[in-house]
């Protein structure tokens, strides 16, 4: 079955889709992108993912590549087109292509959209046995909030994470606090059972899935507080998970090889989960 990528107008063969080699995406992370889970054909939390979209280009003055109705056109195309059943679209559009100049070019171009499809394992209800999690520096620059893909700190990281055999990095600000993972949102349940995620600022990004699960933890009558937890807090938790488009609620059973409560997944990330994917199940089928 031939795959298609889609590139700047053009539904082509995912071994021949190129960019140009003066795109300021390529030479400049000068751009943004979108991860959009589909579960069951269906597509998850598509309206507030292209509104953060809408922010992301907004924020960095880059155009819609084209309308909003037509980006939700195309990405429901490539599904159809690639038959994507449980996967991941990803969306990404840059400034341009232009003459290489850290400046915006003077004259107008047109940004480059490209999207690509990733088929992955149907994401059930059961999380799993849970991962560990490595702490790492975050040295990131003060924008997390935007979604550029200027993500060496978080390649660097995540790769830090995976030698030491973990699954994911937690990043560390100079208070010793987690903001987020290299690519989820962090979570703790204290020993009052409370949820604990950092507040949104421009320290990390709005996580799509952990906005989702604010809603769900609000009707489950959860108790959730956001706000900076360190470490050692996160080390002494009853519970820890992370959440992104990817992940859902994966729960975080060991956190720099220290146990996170007795090892294994505990009830609030399992019914958390649970709650996630009745979510994800809802929704149109496209595909
Ligand atoms: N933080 C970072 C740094 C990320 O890259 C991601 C994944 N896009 C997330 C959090 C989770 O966001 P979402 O739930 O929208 O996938």
């Amino acid at each position: 079955m031939a795959r298609y990528a889609y590139v700047n107008g053009r539904y082509v063969d995912h071994r021949d889709a190129s960019v140009h080699i003066e795109d300021r995406g390529y030479q400049l992370a000068d751009g943004v992108y979108e991860v959009v889970g589909v579960r069951d054909g269906r597509l998850i939390d598509e309206t507030p993912h292209l509104d953060r979209l809408d922010r992301s280009l907004r924020e960095l003055r880059i155009d819609w590549p084209v309308a909003r109705p037509a980006l939700g056109f195309i990405l429901r195309e490539l599904m159809r087109r690639n038959r994507l059943h449980d996967g991941l679209i990803y969306m990404q559009v840059t400034r341009g292509v232009a003459r290489r100049d850290h400046a915006f070019p003077t004259t107008p171009v047109k940004p480059a959209l490209v999207l690509t499809t990733k088929n992955t394992k149907h994401l059930g209800a059961d999380p799993g046995p849970g991962v560990a999690v490595k702490s790492e520096r975050d040295i990131r620059w003060e924008r997390c909030d935007i979604k550029t893909i200027a993500l060496l700190p978080n390649v660097l990281a995540k790769q830090a994470a995976r030698e030491s055999g973990a699954y994911e990095a937690w990043l560390i600000d100079d208070e010793g606090c987690v903001t987020e993972g290299a690519s989820t949102n962090a979570w703790i349940v204290t020993g009052n059972d409370e949820l604990v995620t950092r507040q949104t600022d421009n320290g990390i990004l709005a996580g799509i899935t952990r906005g989702t699960l604010k809603k769900i933890a609000n009707d489950l009558q959860l108790k959730l507080v956001e706000r900076p937890f360190t470490l050692a807090e996160a080390k002494k938790a009853k519970e820890a998970f992370i959440t992104s488009a990817t992940s859902f609620v994966t729960p975080v059973v060991k956190i720099d090889g220290d146990k996170v409560g007795d090892g294994k997944v505990g009830p609030t990330a399992r019914r958390l989960r649970e709650e996630y994917v009745r979510f994800a199940s809802e929704g149109e089928a496209v595909t």
